[in-house]
């Protein structure tokens, strides 16, 4: 019988938007039967220290990684950075700075909000977040709490997304630079969740080419809950571009539409990032 390694390169916890603590993330991982996990908090690795703690006296190895956001050809899109070195000083400036947009990023949307006739959002939000960071999906459990959406995903629809009265624009780190942090912090640099960018095939090639120029190696092929023949395509794509193949839940909650180490395989066409770590 071959027992395959199960790799869950992709998810998140208080330390950002996910619900878990780092510890508890741990626990659900190892329940799921996950053998390396990466904990890729949004511009952020204040959960790693806890989560490798949590990970030290088990079978499950924890992977340092990152998840920046990146502010490209007018959109954002998400930036992996896998078996980083979290104690890097170039790496930790660059995501301080994210940080602080947040904080106002974070004024601005509730301020934005009490015009569109929804008071408290700020208060709100912050009681579904830790100190660490503030974050879209916050304001939406908040929004959600009191009813002016049925559920997130509809929040975001209404409230949070481009043109919408809650959107606040990302001015977020450039391709380059979240490249070169995730470089210089000794780590591998992905393109997260490829398929989610409502982008055409054709930006999205240029996209790779942009990642690769500024020193990228890999892809997420796999990501939670994907349709199968995506997954050939993101492969395919992968291939043709000579990048690393990753694979990751995005999980950010229990009972939602990923779960940890729920993951189809990479196909045998592809070379997997964790060859490189
Ligand atoms: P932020 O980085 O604060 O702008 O928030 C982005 C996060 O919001 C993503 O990482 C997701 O966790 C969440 N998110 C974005 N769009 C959606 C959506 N349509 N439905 C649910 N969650 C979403
Ligand atoms: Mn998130
Ligand atoms: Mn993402
Ligand atoms: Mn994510």
């Amino acid at each position: 019988m071959i027992i395959m390694t199960c790799y869950d390169l992709h998810s998140h916890s208080t330390a950002s938007d996910g619900s878990l603590s780092p510890e508890a993330l741990i626990a659900r991982a190892i329940e799921h039967d996950v053998d390396v996990l990466a904990l890729t908090d949004h511009d952020g690795t204040e959960g790693i220290a806890a989560a490798q703690q949590a990970a030290q006296s088990t079978d499950l190895t924890l992977i340092a990684g990152v998840e920046i956001s990146v502010t490209w050809g007018n959109g954002t899109v998400h930036i992996l950075g896998l078996n980083i070195d979290p104690e890097d000083t170039e790496l930790q400036q660059g995501l301080a700075e994210m940080r602080d947009f947040r904080v106002g990023r974070a004024q601005e949307i509730a301020k934005r909000l009490d015009k569109a006739g929804i008071p408290g959002a700020l208060e709100g939000a912050k009681k579904y977040a830790s100190e660490i960071m503030l974050g879209r999906l916050h304001f939406a459990k908040f929004l959600v709490e009191h009813n002016y959406a049925k559920n997130v995903q509809d929040v975001f629809k209404r409230y949070l997304v481009r043109g919408k009265p809650g959107y606040v624009p990302g001015q977020w780190s450039t391709l380059a630079d979240a490249v070169a942090w995730i470089n210089v912090a000794g780590g591998q640099a992905a393109i997260a969740h490829p398929a989610r960018y409502k982008i055409t095939a054709t930006k999205l090639r240029r996209l790779i080419t942009d990642f690769k120029e500024a020193g990228g190696v890999g892809f997420e092929v796999v990501s939670g809950r994907q349709h199968v023949e995506e997954v050939k395509h993101l492969a395919r794509l992968a291939d043709k571009f000579e990048l690393f193949a990753s694979c990751g839940s995005d999980f950010h909650t229990p009972d939602s539409w990923a779960e940890l180490g729920k993951l189809s395989p990479l196909p045998e066409s592809c070379t997997p990032i964790w060859t490189q770590f």
